[in-house]
C-alpha cells in the first residue's frame, strides 16, 4: 500500500530503529514509546488488521512476539510485558497496518490496565451465547 506508513518503513522509504526481520515479519521502536523496548511487530505483507491475518502469517508473527518478548524483557531488565493490539479505530488503531504492541513493563511504571466490569450470570451467559452461535 503506498500511502501506508509501516509499508513505507517496512520497505525503507521511512526511516525506523529496526528491532529484527525475516521473510514476514518485521520489528520496530514504537515511535511514541509509552516505556522502553516498546517494539512494534508487523507483518512485511499489508493487512490492515487481525481479522485479515492469514494462519500461516499469525503464527509466524506469535513466534517473533514470542522471542522478541523474552529478548526485550531482558535487554530492558523489565519486570513484565504486556503484549496488545488494537483492532479498528474505536479500539485505538491509528494505523490500519496490523501491529502488535511489546510492551516492557516495570514495578511502579503507573500503566493501567483496561478497567474490568462485574456482570450478572445472566449477562455472562447472554454474551457466551451470542459469542457461540456466530
Ligand atoms: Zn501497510
Amino acid at each position: 500500500m503506498t500511502d501506508c506508513v509501516f509499508c513505507k518503513i517496512i520497505s525503507g522509504n521511512v526511516p525506523s530503529y529496526m528491532v529484527y526481520e525475516n521473510d514476514a515479519v518485521f520489528a520496530f521502536l514504537d515511535a511514541k514509546p509509552v516505556n522502553n523496548g516498546h517494539t512494534l511487530v508487523v507483518p512485511k505483507e499489508h493487512f490492515s488488521n487481525l481479522y485479515e491475518l492469514p494462519d500461516s502469517l499469525i503464527s509466524k508473527l506469535s513466534i517473533a512476539i514470542r522471542d522478541l518478548s523474552v529478548s526485550i524483557k531482558k535487554a530492558m531488565n523489565a519486570d513484565g510485558i504486556n503484549i496488545e493490539m488494537n483492532n479498528d479505530a474505536v479500539a485505538g488503531q491509528v494505523i490500519f497496518h496490523a501491529h502488535f504492541h511489546i510492551i516492557p513493563r516495570f514495578d511502579g511504571d503507573g500503566l493501567r490496565h483496561l478497567p474490568g466490569k462485574e456482570f450478572s450470570k445472566e449477562k455472562m451467559e447472554e454474551i457466551l451465547g451470542k459469542i457461540k452461535s456466530t
